[in-house]
């Protein structure tokens, strides 16, 4: 039956949903936050000047002997946004979209998701842009390798600490770590973090983005009076933190009814069985959803997946996946926004308009970003910690966090983004006053 309605839902609404929808530049919509929010906190000017740009961006050519013998040259980004706070800190990303401004964006986004945790970094972010798909795993690993040494001249454990991101994962910081190491002439774990754990990788760490997306979910519905057992939840984005998400409110007690991944969506009214879909993924050569058949399980698009009638909806993929031609077909009552991003300026005013509650990204996704803290501390201390401990700390920082921005957005009367943006970027501006500008 809900399947049914959403089909009438999505062929009666206009169709111009297009393979590759037009995109609002994500570094215009994080400087638009930043003007809207510098303005309602009377920001002195100098500051907000400050803020709009990012320290530094280094931009790298990446030559890569390819297996036939040819060179092919990459062009590769680090961007470090503010330092104000803390060593810089963010993610390394892999796609054929990456682009400078996306990464100013990201880096930005960093920032003020580490003051909104109130953890003592700054923001930065990097990416190289090619398709891993369409590499084989030693030319990523020579990638990696060269792309490491272009940015080492910024990048340090008391300067920038780069971490996975899409389409790059412990493996690809294992290579970081060692051609940061072999270059040094000493062993260098703590440089990066989201490595595996025998290098110096925390427990919980490839699970803490989704877990900390768990817990703001449970949070946001506590206050909304209604029982975990009683929600049903929407994933668009089946990788590292998309599938540990749908894994842990699963286990919370969530009904995941949709799931898909770039091989499109699965959907069942009744109740994904998410261990049987894990199963599936860590057995198929690229780890996706692709194959995957279950009695009562329907093939959807992701176009599909994300009007589906459920509770929450939890974009985990890319950005901008939300935008004004799709946000008034959006029937989740709650969007928790996993991804980076995931929603343009236009949608959430949608959004906004018609009750939707919205975690945003810079609070909902932070569970990585403190448990890669974590990491470094472990790592600067050669002390580790046991999973529990990771796990208790990591829901302490949420758990306060999510109260701070919840109960400062009741106050001010303001949606839960422009709350949580304006208690960031007020703590790096206190940060810049109380440091002063140099010389
Ligand atoms: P990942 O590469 O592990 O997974 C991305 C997933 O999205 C894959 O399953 C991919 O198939 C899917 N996907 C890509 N395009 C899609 C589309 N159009 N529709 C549906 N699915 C699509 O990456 P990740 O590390 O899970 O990151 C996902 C998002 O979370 C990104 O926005 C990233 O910036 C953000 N994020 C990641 C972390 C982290 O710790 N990894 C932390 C904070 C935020």
């Amino acid at each position: 039956m809900e399947k049914q309605s959403i089909e009438i839902l999505v062929e009666s609404r206009p169709r111009f949903i297009a393979a590759e929808p037009p995109k609002e530049d994500l570094w215009d919509t994080v400087l638009t936050q930043l003007d809207d929010v510098a303005q309602r906190l009377n920001l002195d000017p100098g500051i907000h000047a400050i803020l709009r740009q990012p320290e530094r961006e280094l931009t790298v050519a990446v030559p890569v002997v390819m297996d036939d013998g040819r060179i092919e040259v990459f062009t590769g980004y680090r961007v470090q946004h503010s330092s104000a706070r803390g060593p810089c800190k963010g993610g390394i990303r892999y796609h054929p979209d990456v682009n400078l401004n996306e990464v100013k964006a990201l880096a930005a986004l960093m920032t003020w998701k580490c003051a909104v945790m109130g953890i003592p970094y700054g923001g930065a972010k990097g990416g190289v842009r090619f398709d891993p798909m369409q590499m084989s795993e030693d030319e990523v690993c020579r990638l990696t390798r060269r792309y490491t040494a272009m940015i080492m001249p910024i990048i340090g454990s008391k300067r920038d600490i780069p971490a996975p991101d899409v389409n790059t994962n412990a493996q690809t910081m294992a290579w970081m770590a060692d051609t940061i190491s072999m270059i040094q002439g000493r062993t260098n774990l703590e440089t990066v973090t989201g490595k595996p754990i025998p290098l110096g990788g925390s427990l919980g760490r490839k699970e803490a983005t989704g877990r900390g997306v768990a817990i703001v979910t449970a949070e946001l519905l506590e206050r909304k009076h209604q029982k975990l057992s009683e929600t049903t939840v929407a994933v668009q984005g089946y990788g590292n933190v998309g599938s540990a998400a749908a894994t842990i409110l699963d286990q919370m007690g969530c009904k995941i009814v949709a799931v898909s991944d770039i091989s499109g969506g699965l959907y069942n009214p009744r109740g994904l069985d998410i261990a049987s879909i894990n199963q599936h993924v860590a057995a198929h050569p690229r780890r996706l959803l692709e194959g995957y058949e279950a009695p009562g399980v329907e093939k959807i698009s992701n176009y599909e997946l994300l009007e589906s009638e459920v509770d929450v909806l939890i974009p985990a993929a890319l950005e901008h996946q939300i935008r004004a031609d799709n946000a008034p077909y959006i029937r989740a009552k709650v969007i928790v926004e996993a991804a980076n991003g995931p929603t343009t300026r236009a949608a959430d005013e949608i959004l906004n308009d018609r009750g939707v509650i919205v975690v945003p990204d810079i609070l909902a996704n932070a569970g990585g970003v403190v448990v890669s803290y974590f990491e470094w501390v472990q790592d600067l201390q050669c002390f580790f910690w046991d999973e529990a401990e990771v796990n208790h700390n990591l829901k302490r920082i949420m758990v306060q966090e999510f109260k701070e921005v919840w109960d400062f957005s009741q106050e001010q009367q303001v949606p839960l983004r422009l709350g949580a943006y304006m208690l960031a970027v007020d703590r790096v501006a206190n940060a810049w006053r109380t440091r002063g500008v140099f010389p």
